[in-house]
C-alpha cells in the first residue's frame, strides 16, 4: 500500500532520523506550545483566507493590533493581487513515484498560464525552511496538474514567498532541472524512511531544543 508523507515528516527525517522515529514510529507527539507568533500566524492566514474567499472581513480587521495592522496593510498591498485568484488553502493529495504527498498550499494565483503558489509568511523566514517547501510545494503542483492531464511545462509553475512583515516577496521559478533534483532528493528521503536499517543520528546544534532530549538514545 502506497505511504503517505506530509512535508513535516520528511523535514523532520532530514533533520533528524531519530526524531522522525519519536513522531512518526512511535507516535509520541507532544502537545503544540502556542507562542504569540504561531498566534499571529494563524489569525492572519484565516483573515487572508476569508477574505479571497469574498468574506466580509473589515470588523475583524479593526480588532488588529497595531503590528497585525501592518501586515494585513502589507498583505492588501502585495503585488500578487493583481494575478487571477484560483484558490486558498488548497489541499492536495497526489501519487509521487510509489509514494504519497499531502499538504496545503496558502494560496494559488494564476497570471497568462503562470500558476502561481503563494505562501503568505508573517514572520522571519529560515533559509532551510524555504528551500524544503519550496522543493515539496513545487513538485507536488506539477504532480497535480500533470496527473489530471492539465496541458503544462515545468515553467508553468512559479512560487512566492510574500512576507508581510517587510511587504517584499521573493519569486523562484521552476525548471525541469529544478524538478528533477527535488524529486532525486524528495525520492532519496522516502527511501531512507522506508528501507533505512536505523534511525541513527549525530548529536546536532538542533539536540538543545529537542522535546525528545531526555528519551534520546544517541546522547
Ligand atoms: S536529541 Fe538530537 S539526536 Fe536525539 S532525537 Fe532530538 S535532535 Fe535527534
Amino acid at each position: 500500500m502506497e505511504k503517505t508523507y506530509t512535508i513535516n515528516m520528511l523535514k523532520t527525517f532530514e533533520d533528524c532520523p531519530q526524531r522522525y522515529k519519536f513522531m512518526y514510529v512511535d507516535n509520541l507527539r507532544f502537545p503544540e506550545q502556542k507562542s504569540s507568533k504561531t498566534d499571529t500566524g494563524v489569525k492572519i492566514h484565516s483573515l487572508i483566507n476569508y477574505y479571497l474567499n469574498g468574506k466580509d472581513v473589515s470588523k475583524m480587521v479593526v480588532q488588529l493590533d497595531k503590528s497585525d495592522k501592518l501586515l494585513w496593510h502589507n498583505f492588501l498591498n502585495s503585488p500578487v493581487l493583481k494575478y487571477h485568484f484560483l484558490e486558498s488553502e488548497y489541499a492536495f493529495d497526489v501519487k509521487f513515484g510509489a509514494s504519497r504527498l499531502t499538504g496545503r498550499i496558502d494560496a494559488l494565483f494564476e497570471s497568462e498560464g503562470e500558476y502561481i503558489i503563494v505562501d503568505w509568511k508573517t514572520g522571519e523566514i529560515s533559509d532551510e525552511n524555504e528551500r524544503f517547501q519550496t522543493m515539496f510545494y513545487l513538485c507536488s503542483l506539477y504532480e497535480v496538474y500533470k496527473q489530471k492531464h492539465v496541458p503544462v511545462t515545468y515553467d508553468s509553475f512559479s512560487l512566492r514567498y510574500v512576507l508581510l512583515n517587510t511587504g517584499t516577496n521573493i519569486r523562484i521559478a521552476f525548471s525541469e532541472e529544478l524538478f528533477m533534483q527535488y524529486r532525486n532528493k524528495i525520492l532519496g528521503l522516502i527511501d531512507k524512511i522506508e528501507n533505512g536499517e536505523n534511525y541513527f543520528c549525530y548529536k546536532s546544534a538542533k539536540c538543545k531544543n529537542c522535546k525528545y532530549l531526555k528519551l534520546c538514545p544517541y546522547l
